[in-house]
């Protein structure tokens, strides 16, 4: 496949973003047909376009221009009000119960994001898998993202890039797999294994305890594989890294051009739920920096309230795919549920 003009050469530091806007509408590639067929032209039976903060997320797929994302749930988290979002003030989710999980908790899902366009497949963090989350931040239950796939058709060995938000267990949990007595290997065999230096050093230097991703079965078996990236880099063809420290050393937002301009703003963990993007001001208990995450959360609020501009979410209930209103409001978007969630919670 010849690459369009525009992928070919990196962009500028201060460039990554707005790459993303000039972009060609000349693209009009063919999106790898890998979905079952009865899953493509009618939302499941149940499922609303558009979900429930207070429920975990369906398996949804948007597709923007020549691209397509599709959120591979592995895992069904709640996290704890007070333990995971002790900035939040509890009136606030006495005003929004629309908000809150049937538990009290907060409804988060965990997975990945499988972005496609044309023949080519870049999958965005990979889950929780058989980690769990502090009893202190939530409950949890992962391990479902095989079988995601699978149900969508999607073969490990046809994923190109795995890209990573950030190395906490919730993103990471199924990026090798392992047996006893058996080395860890790569769970997408054929796949750049990528990640910010700005990430990757200080875990290895041991300087991060807070969501600290296994040693033995991650840290270990990703040290002989990885491909580092700086900000700015363009990590897959019309994807760019934006570093948006904060929650970890070298958080990172990857920016997807969808073509004519358009573009999906993949933002990791720099808001865990959308109080925080109406109040910024909110960080989560797990942040690292909270000085840098609400730099962060600037930088983003103002890309994401510019038009033809999205975002996606890992843990925002069954609102992964949304944008930014001129209220500075999330707003869900339209987006096609393939299959009800794979996990739930007792
Ligand atoms: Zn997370």
């Amino acid at each position: 496949m010849t690459e369009p003009p525009e992928h070919r050469d990196a962009p500028s530091r201060r460039g990554v973003l707005r790459t993303a806007v000039v972009a060609g509408a000349a693209l009009a590639l063919p999106l790898a047909g890998t979905l079952p067929a009865g899953a493509r032209g009618r939302t499941l039976p149940g499922h609303a376009p558009t979900g429930s903060l207070g429920d975990q997320s369906a398996v949804r797929t948007f597709t923007l221009g020549d691209v397509r994302l599709t959120y591979v749930v592995d895992a069904a988290m709640e996290l704890d009000r007070t333990g995971f979002l002790p900035a939040v003030p509890s009136s606030y989710w006495t005003e929004h119960p629309e908000e809150v999980a049937p538990s009290g908790r907060i409804a988060a899902s965990a997975g990945g994001v499988l972005v496609e366009r044309g023949p080519r497949r870049l999958l965005i963090d990979v889950g929780l898998g058989a980690n769990l989350l502090p009893a202190s931040l939530g409950v949890s239950r992962g391990g479902a993202l095989p079988r995601t796939l699978r149900a969508l058709r999607v073969r490990p060995e046809t994923v190109d890039t795995v890209a990573f938000t950030h190395l906490h267990t919730d993103h990471t949990g199924m990026g090798f797999v392992t047996a006893p007595g058996r080395a860890p290997r790569k769970a997408f065999p054929r796949a750049g294994y990528l990640v910010a230096g700005a990430e990757w050093e200080p875990f290895w230097e041991h300087q991060v305890e807070v969501g600290a991703p296994s040693w033995d079965s991650f840290m270990v078996p990703m040290s002989t594989v990885l491909r580092r990236f700086d900000d700015g880099a363009q990590v897959w063809p019309g994807v760019t890294a934006l570093i948006t420290p904060g929650h970890s050393p070298g958080h990172t937002t990857f920016v997807v051009s969808a073509g004519g301009g358009r573009r999906i703003l993949v933002f990791g963990d720099a808001f865990h739920t959308p109080a925080q993007v109406a109040h910024p001001e909110w960080p989560s208990g797990p942040d690292t920096d909270v000085d840098k995450v609400l730099t962060a959360r600037r930088t983003l609020l103002a890309e994401l309230r510019e038009p033809h501009t999205y975002g996606f979410a890992f843990h925002f209930g069954d609102q992964a795919f949304g944008r930014v209103g001129d209220d500075g409001r999330w707003h869900p978007v339209p987006a096609r549920a393939l299959l009800p969630a794979p996990i739930r919670l007792p």
